[in-house]
């Protein structure tokens, strides 16, 4: 283990604005990569940082910015967390590949333990660990059908799981994620998702119609036994933080059990405290059958995760599961590091505590501006979502308008939902509360204009 404590870094927890945004530094930046990397992969923000951590990312020009992103969901302990830095620096020292294939080390099971333990449902669990979310949606889908011996995979509206072949097909997204990629995976087939603010007979009902109507079209479209999987995120990420409607997971959960369909969580974004509990399943007493996670397991390094039911996960033939990369060491210290965090800082309160100053405020300026046409999530997983006022209609253009104002202020927020008019919210957990207070503020200011 690791001998002597590093000091923790972090840039001093201020909003400090000292050119234009993006200054010229990082304009300059932005043109030697124009010239090396393609446009098809975007930046939301094309300031190029230097430091960060707590609540704040540094820039080449010296400014510093409020962070409302955590870099999509990832460092939910915070940047460089002195926990990860000290773990992952003993050990690069030590060793930092050998291929889990080839020959094993301990803390890729105590990462696979740890997470059988954690995840939703006390059942007997197996764990094998990959790079990436769309790598574990993937792999979840490959056993599922391994284990059922079916084909048929469903997925929901406004979903997101990812950009490999099988991963965007199960997207619901075309415009950026699927448009010219085709031809898709097979046998996937897509259901309505209980989206409240938009279902057309109101949220009160929202729940259980939407999920009649999708065990129906399941039953009639595919059939339920030749489903091997549903799939579904918990809360919606990318399709714009989306909650499903009470009733909505805990009856699509129980059509799965009663037909012997596989259940999987993708967890990839809710996971690790963000939502105010450490699984967003947790809400709803959802026990999945499979889970997958990435984004908040290691404060950055890549890693990710599916957790499954033993009697499912141990079916696969020797071999058939795995990868290169998979639980590299140094993204295991990293993971460990991430749950003792977790544990030692209360950062499951700790997201709850930040929703309940976010939501209040955020409902405050939904009162003052009719664009905010609907306010939710959980936790510190929160949004609002922009229409033109007095209807429903989406409005994108604003809302990158809105953006763009925040990013001039210093605030760091991202954009999501399927119609791209979703202002999302997604801070460190350890962000101090004045700065979380000074970001709605600046989100107040830029409504306000
Ligand atoms: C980000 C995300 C993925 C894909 O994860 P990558 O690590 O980008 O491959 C899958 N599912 C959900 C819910 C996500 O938010």
């Amino acid at each position: 283990m690791t001998s002597q404590a590093v000091p923790s870094y972090e840039p001093p927890q201020v909003r400090r604005i000292v050119t234009e945004i993006p200054g010229p530094r990082s304009r300059e930046l932005q043109e030697r990569r124009k010239a090396a990397v393609p446009p098809g992969v975007g930046s939301v923000l094309p300031v190029y940082v230097t430091d960060a951590g707590g609540g704040v990312v540094v820039d080449a020009d010296g400014n510093s910015l409020i962070d409302f992103g955590s870099g999509i969901a990832v460092v939910n302990v915070g940047n460089a967390n002195a926990r990860v830095a000290e773990r992952v620096k003993a050990q690069v020292e030590r060793f930092t590949h050998t291929c889990f294939m080839v020959a094993p080390y301990e803390s890729y099971v105590a990462v696979c333990e740890a997470l059988n333990r954690i995840t939703p449902g006390d059942h007997d669990k197996r764990t094998f660990l990959v790079n990436s979310g769309a790598e574990a949606v993937e792999n979840a889908v490959k056993i599922a059908r391994y284990a059922t011996g079916r084909q048929a995979v469903v997925a929901f509206d406004h979903g997101y799981h990812g950009r490999t072949l099988l991963t965007m097909t199960l997207t619901a997204k075309s415009m950026p994620y699927k448009h010219g990629f085709g031809p898709y995976a097979s046998d996937v087939y897509r259901m309505p998702m209980a989206y409240p603010f938009r279902w057309p007979t109101g949220p009160d009902d929202c729940g259980p119609e939407a999920a009649a109507q999708a065990i129906d079209q399941i039953s009639k479209q595919i059939g339920a036994d030749a489903v091997a999987a549903v799939v579904i995120e918990p809360i919606q990420g990318e399709g714009g933080f989306i909650e499903p409607a009470p009733g909505f997971l805990p009856a699509i959960a129980d059509f799965c059990r009663e037909n012997g369909i596989v259940f999987i969580a993708d967890e990839v974004q809710t996971g690790f405290a963000r939502t105010g509990d450490l699984f967003a399943c947790e809400h709803e007493g959802i026990v999945p059958d499979i889970v997958t996670t990435a984004k908040g397991i290691a404060g950055g390094l890549p890693l990710a995760a599916v957790t499954g039911r033993a009697d499912l996960m141990d079916r696969v033939h020797g071999g058939g599961l795995g990868g290169t990369y998979g639980g590299n060491p140094v993204a295991c210290e990293a993971a460990l590091a991430v749950l003792e965090e977790i544990e030692a800082s209360g950062l499951v309160a700790r997201a709850r505590e930040i929703g309940e100053v976010m939501l209040p405020r955020l409902r405050e300026l939904a009162g003052k501006h009719a664009e905010i046409g609907d306010v939710r999530g959980r936790g510190a997983m929160t949004a609002i979502e922009i229409v033109h006022p007095g209807t429903k209609e989406p409005d994108a253009a604003r809302t990158a308008e809105l953006a763009r104002r925040c990013h001039q202020a210093g605030l760091l927020v991202l954009t999501a939902g399927t119609y791209g008019n979703v202002l999302r919210f997604l801070p460190p957990l350890v962000i101090p509360m004045d700065l979380l207070n000074e970001g709605l503020d600046i989100l107040g200011e830029a409504l306000a204009g």
